[in-house]
This record gives C-alpha cells, structure tokens and sequence, in this order.
C-alpha cells in the first residue's frame, strides 16, 4: 500500500527543556468554563454539564511566531487558557483517575473570530468557522507532570503590548481539569496526543494588527504571539 500523495507531516508541541516534541492528536476546548467570562459573553454562569468544540490538531502554532490577521473578521479575539496534554489513552475515566491520563501542561491562546462564532451562536449554526481556523490554537511548550505537577490555583493572565487584558486564578474554572477529562472520556476515548483548551477567564478582546499578545499562567510560563498583516 501507498499513499496517493505524501501524507502531512504531523502536528507537534514543543515540550519544555528538551528538543523533543509531542505529536498532537485532536483538540478538544472547554466553553465557557470562568463565571464572569461565561457573564461577559451573555450568559449565566452554571453548573450544567460542561461543553466543547474542536479545532484541527493542525492549528496549533508554537510560542513567538508571528500569526497573519485571518480572513473573514474584523472581531479578533484572544482567549487565555491553561492547557491539558493527554498521554494515556482512556474512556469512562473517573474524576479519581483523571490524573493518570495527563502528560503534562502548557500555556495556551484559543485565538477565536468572535464575529463569526457570535453569528453561528445566533442562529443555532456550528461554531467551527468562529473557532477552526488556520492557526487558530497557540500552545506554548507542554511542560512534563514530573515538572509541573498538576496546577490547580495560580495566576493565569493575558496582555496585550503589556496592557493587562485578562487577569484571574486557575482555582476560579467551574469544571477541574480532572471533571473535564472525565466528561469527555464518557463520551469519546480519549488518547494520547489529545489537547484539552479549558476554557478562558473574563476580560477576551480584540487584537490588532502589530499587536504583541502574551499569555503567562504561574509555573508554565509564557508565550508570546505577534499579529501580522493580513495574509
Ligand atoms: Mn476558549
């Protein structure tokens, strides 16, 4: 058997410290998942289950590069978010186990074309084309359990050209990291290489051309992403 052409290299995250990188499966991102986030875009914060989109493994962008304006908006926004890596494949996991299946954690900006998602959300429509985009997924290098351990307090905040945008505390997510992992493995097997975006806190907004935007979360870092022409 042979391919009918070369298949695509495949998607990867650096890891921390190390020239290796972590092949990316699929990523999956949590919806409204911080009360005055789920407040700021019209909605009443609560504890129903929680929910997701995807994005193409192959939108994942590394730390410091510099992303085009994408097409089809004038409403760019930014979303600061922690990021969980999966390395163990798993389904119907439960919440107690939910840590055994996590690789590690990276700082992340689910860079989303709010204009178009809000015009899907009006009209019942998918999200994909506000949140699925070409480079869409910033995740900076994952840094490994054995490292990082697994946060689950700190300070997780966002500027942009050193303005502070959105500023909060990763103890503040209405669904934990391990609730999450849990609820998608009961719908879907979960496997090494997922992403998981976990949502974002209050204070998203737009980015401009000639923008500099960079996410810090307390022991993961920061990541830094420069907003380029119009491609
Ligand atoms: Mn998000």
């Amino acid at each position: 058997m042979s391919f009918v052409f070369p298949p695509a290299p495949p998607a990867s995250i650096a890891v921390f410290n190390s020239d290796d990188r972590l092949p990316v499966r699929r990523i999956f991102c949590v919806g409204r998942n911080y009360a005055a986030h789920a407040r700021e875009m019209g909605k009443d914060p609560d504890r129903d289950p929680p929910f997701f989109f995807t994005k193409p493994a192959d939108a994942v962008v590394d730390d410091a590069q510099v992303i085009p304006y994408p097409a089809e908006t004038g409403n760019f926004h930014h979303e600061a978010e922690l990021v969980v890596v999966i390395g163990k494949d798993g389904r119907n996991i439960p919440v107690e186990a939910s840590y055994d299946h996590v690789w590690g954690y990276a700082v992340g900006n689910d860079l989303t074309r709010r204009d178009l998602q809000l015009a899907a959300r009006e009209k019942g429509r998918p999200w994909d084309w506000g949140k699925a985009f070409d480079r869409s997924a910033v995740v900076g290098p994952v840094h490994p359990v054995a490292q990082s351990g697994h946060p689950e307090s700190g300070r997780i905040s966002l500027t942009v050209n050193g303005e502070v945008r959105q500023d909060a505390d990763l103890s503040e997510l209405i669904w934990s990291v391990k609730e999450v992992i849990s609820t998608i493995s009961r719908s879907i097997e979960l496997r090494r290489g997922d992403l998981i975006m976990t949502g974002t806190p209050a204070g998203v907004g737009p980015l401009a051309v000639g923008d500099t935007c960079v996410v810090s979360i307390a022991g993961l870092g920061e990541i830094s992403t420069v907003i380029g022409p119009r491609a």
